[in-house]
């Protein structure tokens, strides 16, 4: 069978009426990462024995009638999602032949709904940076231009979804690295409210920042995948379940703070997400001015607190447990350990010591609460607050590698989203931009309902 530019609704559909089985499906896929992945790179692992026994089980479950929206879909996951029995690298040679022992939690809410897993994406190491040139192993290319990164840190993620090698992906973001990549390579990418994912299985970062999500084709695909992963989990217990009423869409307010439209903006981004604005308009929503006069401190902000949460979490790579010499000898951190990820565990290790942590740490925690009251202000007044998902377009390989301002600022539209907990989605508006609309907390359902609104029709 050939692949066509399948969402889930349609490789659904394609299934449910028996024009072709999963197993036929996923051989596709395979095929195609085949052909593709040579270049653009997006997989560490391609699983194929065990994504053709999921497919066949998948088929079985179509036969037996137990049949979900995700059942017989291919897949993607993040290099940092543990799926039992496959390698799990998080893009570091510390865990260059680690097997995962067991399954995330986002793993088995997928499984049990039947999903077939084609394999593992590249990314940052870690998860820290924002080009996927950070990967240990090698750098992904951006499917749309192979000389452009994908953006990062699921950039493999976002690629395979772009260039069609899965139907969707999941990836983690704990400061953009889910809806920079997914505008980089013109997909849809969410950001869930912080508690609504399951942490369990994911190789943590910063445990106060990270979240698991879907990079998807269309926004109707994020709420599939978003409702099969959400809800409690005894593993993570910053989980919590609810579910949202239905939305009025009429009489829509759209806050556009005037701090996203200032210096350093791209004019080809700032043009496109005013379109978007007029489209809203045309469509009858309500344009609100609004301000967050915070966020110009929150890059700085993120960039204290990420650290010092990823110091604490990397230190169970102490060359006892995991990497080739077990012998606990510090070598084995300066050795595995890239340099991005050394200067982050030195960075919070700096933050978090005694002298330090009132004037750094604790004084991030402090701006973290005030960039969070800004947008509980926001909220009073509008449904979402609009902006660009990044300030550039994608990158040529290699041209912020010795520049790590200039890399820490892809994220400066993304990062407040995760300090204060919210939920935020990424959409395509033209070539390679995305459109960043911020939802409050636990209104995904509202955010990607108002986000489809102008869905391919920029
Ligand atoms: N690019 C940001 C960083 O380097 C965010 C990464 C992420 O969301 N995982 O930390």
């Amino acid at each position: 069978m050939k692949i066509k530019d399948f969402t889930i609704k349609e490789a659904h559909e394609g299934l449910k009426n028996g024009e072709f089985t999963s197993v036929e499906l996923t051989q596709a896929y395979l095929e195609e990462i085949e052909k593709k992945d040579k270049e653009i790179k997006a997989f560490i692992t391609v699983n194929k024995d065990l994504a053709l026994e999921q497919a066949k089980r998948a088929d079985e479950m179509i036969k037996n009638g137990k049949m979900t929206l995700l059942t017989g879909i291919p897949c993607a996951l993040k290099d940092n999602v543990l799926l039992k029995g496959i390698k799990c690298t998080a893009g570091s040679k510390f865990l260059e032949n680690y097997i995962a022992t067991y399954n995330a939690s986002v793993v088995k809410k997928l499984e049990e709904q039947g999903a077939v897993f084609l394999g593992k994406t590249n990314l940052d190491e870690f998860a820290m940076g924002s080009s996927c040139e950070k990967s240990a192993f090698f750098p992904t290319k951006n499917p749309n231009d192979l000389e452009r990164v994908p953006g990062g840190s699921s950039g493999g993620s976002a690629a395979s979804v772009s260039a069609n090698m899965c139907v969707y992906a999941i990836g983690t973001d704990t400061g953009g690295s889910i809806r920079q990549p997914a505008s980089f390579c013109g997909v849809v990418g969410l950001k869930p409210t912080y508690g609504s994912v399951s942490r369990n299985g994911i190789i943590a970062f910063a445990s106060s920042l990270d979240q698991v999500g879907p990079l998807t084709k269309n926004t109707e695909d994020a709420q599939i995948v978003f409702e099969a992963i959400k809800g409690v989990d005894k593993m993570d217990s910053t989980t919590i379940d609810y579910t949202e009423e239905d939305i009025d869409l009429k009489n829509i307010k759209i806050g556009v703070p005037k701090e996203y439209f200032t210096t350093g903006l791209d004019k080809e981004i700032e043009d496109s997400v005013k379109s978007a604005i007029e489209k809203y308009k045309k469509l009858g929503a309500e344009i609100v001015n609004i301000s967050l006069p915070h966020s110009e401190y929150a890059l700085a902000c993120y960039y204290i607190i990420a650290p010092a949460e990823a110091s604490s979490n990397l230190a169970r790579f102490d060359g006892l447990r995991y990497g080739e010499n077990t012998d606990g000898s510090i070598k084995n951190r300066t050795e595995f350990f890239g340099k991005e990820v050394k200067k982050r565990i030195m960075l919070g290790t700096y933050t978090l010591s005694s002298g330090y942590y009132d004037a750094y740490y604790k004084k991030a925690l402090k701006v973290r609460t005030l960039i969070k009251n800004d947008f509980e202000e926001a909220f009073k007044k509008v449904d979402v607050v609009l902006g660009p998902t990044s300030p550039c377009l994608p990158f040529k390989i290699g041209e912020k590698m010795d520049d790590p301002m200039a890399m820490y600022l892809a994220d400066i539209y993304t990062v407040s989203v995760n300090l204060a907990g919210l939920p935020a989605v990424s959409l395509p508006i033209a070539n390679n931009i995305g459109l960043h609309l911020i939802g409050s907390s636990f209104k995904e359902k509202k955010l990607l309902k108002i986000a489809s609104l102008i869905e391919n029709k920029i």
